[in-house]
């Protein structure tokens, strides 16, 4: 009998150390191409996260390497396939997500080399790529082919990218995703996430270097901005923790640069006095951290005037920074902890998003609490590249669940827990709202990580459904 041929989708993944001789197996069969194979520096490779990983049903069928260069060039190192599938859309899948992960990384373009003779220079040329020239390596000559990656501001219109903020222990952020794993939903909200190191815990800081090993995540590092704001650490402390920290830890996708951050009771002069300590922060970053480092620094804007937040943005831009975060909401609550949005604030980050496309800058939201939230961004056709969110998580721990519509729902009360349950019923069918979280309402009433799933799937639904209205 013959045997059913392979489904024809590919799953890509980031290798894993234990992928290793599947990695060598496919690329040792295309010897002819890659010439010897070293299995130290692919295992090297491996450990960095430069590698793809094609299966399909669980088999691996292709492999690619790549490396995001500083200077914005990411450069391919190998793309091969097991002889058997050639043909079938193994490699243009690797090579999207090679250019998927290098576009996240606002590289500017994908590079690589192949030698004239073989027939994969066909297929660069069908995906895009350009060549550029040819160059005379000792064995054979070699072309080199590039593909040029849309820059930030034609990115703007695809949906923003949602960092999950992981600010909790590493046995909590493990359940959730087991949790969430377990459910099947395939929209990986682990792939962007966003945590403090400096005030982590350990378990928590290697937990998150692990998802980027794993599930190839994309890493944000905030600065604890926050936790001056909280009066739990000075603001000249946290410069000296953190510049420590960015040094020492190079892994990261991304450093959020310390921010001094103005409460809603600060005077005018306080305010201003803060919003030059951040501006001042970043140039004392800038200058002691490598060269290349403006490339993945986000700077976060600060002001009550659109004097300071233009002062803001022209000095980033100036400084080489391409990302800047926004977080300006009024606070209010105890110690000024909760982020609420207000029409000053949505106007000021009305005014930051126009200003930092007029600068071609990349612009993230930073504390977005629930869907209503998103609906004030939509409501002034603010689309941000990213946001970040923790929101869903301490809402459940006060008994709310989110709908999609911008509402929520306390339902953990007590006196009024039928009614509420009826409600929210409702509202999950008004919005076509189904996931695995939120189909026995009671349950959701009674356990917080139900809560939490449901709300979790609530803001991942928002984003990739993200419109205008
Ligand atoms: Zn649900």
């Amino acid at each position: 009998m013959e045997p059913s041929p392979l489904p024809l989708t590919t799953h890509v993944r980031t290798a894993r150390p234990a992928d290793l001789p599947a990695v060598i197996g496919i690329l040792r069969a295309q010897q002819h191409a890659f010439g010897f194979i070293r299995t130290v520096a692919v295992a090297k490779e491996i450990e960095r996260g430069e590698v793809l990983l094609g299966e399909r049903e669980g088999i691996p069928v292709g492999t690619a390497i790549f490396h995001h260069r500083r200077d914005g060039i990411t450069t391919l190192h190998a793309v091969a396939v097991r002889p058997d599938v050639a043909g079938t859309g193994v490699g243009r899948a690797l090579l999207d997500r090679v250019e998927t992960l290098a576009r996240e990384q606002g590289q500017r373009c994908v590079r690589l080399k192949c030698p004239i003779d073989l027939p994969g220079n066909g297929f660069y040329a069908r995906l895009g790529y350009a060549r550029l020239t040819i160059e005379m390596a000792p064995k054979r000559p070699l072309a080199i082919w590039l593909k040029e990656l849309p820059p930030p501001g034609q990115r703007r219109r695809g949906p923003p990218t949602f960092y999950l903020s992981l600010t909790h222990s590493a046995s909590e952020i493990r359940q959730i995703m087991r949790l969430w794993d377990a459910a099947g939903d395939p929209r990986d909200p682990f792939r962007h996430v966003v945590f403090t190191p400096l005030f982590a815990e350990k378990a928590t800081f290697r937990l998150i270097q692990q998802l980027k090993q794993d599930r190839g995540s994309t890493v944000m590092f905030d600065s604890g901005g926050y936790q001056v704001q909280m009066g739990r650490i000075g603001f000249p402390d946290l410069l000296t923790r953190l510049l420590e920290l960015y040094r020492t830890h190079t892994w990261a996708d991304w450093y959020v640069l310390p921010d001094h951050v103005p409460k809603s009771t600060d005077s005018d002069d306080e305010v201003a006095a803060k919003v030059n300590d951040t501006l001042h922060a970043a140039r004392f970053f800038l200058r002691h951290l490598p060269d290349r480092f403006a490339e993945r620094a986000l700077a976060v804007v600060h002001g009550r005037t659109i004097d300071q937040i233009e002062q803001c943005l022209d000095t980033f831009s100036a400084l080489g920074i391409r990302y800047v975060g926004f977080g300006s909401f009024t606070t209010a609550g105890r110690r000024g902890s909760v982020n609420q949005v207000n029409k000053l604030s949505l106007s000021l980050l009305s005014k930051v998003y126009q200003k930092a496309s007029q600068l071609d800058l990349s612009l993230h939201i930073f504390g977005v609490g629930s869907p209503y939230h998103i609906r004030c961004f939509q409501s002034q056709d603010i689309i941000p590249n990213s946001f970040d969110s923790s929101g869903w998580w301490k809402s459940a721990g006060f008994g709310n669940i989110f709908s999609t519509d911008g509402n929520q729902m306390q339902i953990t009360e007590m006196p009024s827990a039928r009614h509420t349950i009826t409600e929210a019923k409702k509202a999950m069918n008004r919005t076509n709202h189904e996931c695995n979280f939120c189909k026995n309402l009671s349950i959701l009433r009674k356990i917080r990580i139900y809560r939490v799933m449901h709300n979790l799937s609530i803001m991942n639904e928002l984003v990739h459904s993200w419109r205008s209205t």
